[in-house]
């Protein structure tokens, strides 16, 4: 496991599956409608069990680039914050809106109190996003909020395969804190 220090609060790598985690929030990279769908949300439904669905269904979607947050039900994590990344384009706007993703998500996790947070690597499966970009735009984003806001005292990546990992492994290595 990688980590760097920002001030007092710390980011973190991890490879594995982000519904098993015991931070305070998992972030689910979630489709506009917030329904379970496949990829890492599909994974987060289930583990978390029906009343998710039951909850995000109640909250009118999501925009791209914005956070909305649940309770965690059967998660060991007490809250899902839900965002919506965007679908790669190529774009300067796509690194905009994943930025929004990251900062929007942290900024509801320290609106409850949740001083402990693990990301998926937003837009990367289904939605195209370069890992390697991806990688660089969330750990700056994260970066940029943690010198602002002690509250948060770690920020978990949790990767799901060898490359995606690796590629967080080069763009940590690289993040001047
Ligand atoms: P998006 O539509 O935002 O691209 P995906 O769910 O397709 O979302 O993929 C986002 C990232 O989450 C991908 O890197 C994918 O490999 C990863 N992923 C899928 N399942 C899990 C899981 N259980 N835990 C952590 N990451 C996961």
């Amino acid at each position: 496991m990688e980590k760097k220090e920002v001030n007092k609060s710390v980011i973190e790598l991890a490879q594995g599956d982000i519904t098993q985690e015991e931070t305070a929030a998992i972030v689910n990279a979630a489709n506009k409608e917030l329904s379970p769908g496949a990829g890492v949300s599909g994974a987060i439904h289930k583990a978390a069990g029906e009343q998710l669905w039951e909850d995000t269904k109640k909250l009118g979607g999501c925009e791209t680039g914005e956070a909305k947050i649940t309770w965690g039900y059967n998660l060991r994590a007490r809250y899902v914050i839900h965002t919506v990344g965007p679908v790669y384009s190529g774009s300067p706007e796509d690194a905009k809106l994943l930025r929004s993703c990251y900062m929007e998500s942290l900024k509801l996790a320290s609106g409850h109190d949740a001083q402990s947070v693990s990301f998926p690597a937003i837009s990367t499966g289904v939605f195209g996003y370069p890992i390697d970009e991806a990688a660089k735009v969330s750990l700056q984003a994260v970066r940029d909020y943690l010198r602002e806001h002690p509250e948060i005292q770690k920020v978990r990546f949790v990767l799901f395969g060898d490359n995606d990992y690796a590629a967080y492994q080069a763009a940590l290595k690289n993040l001047p804190v």
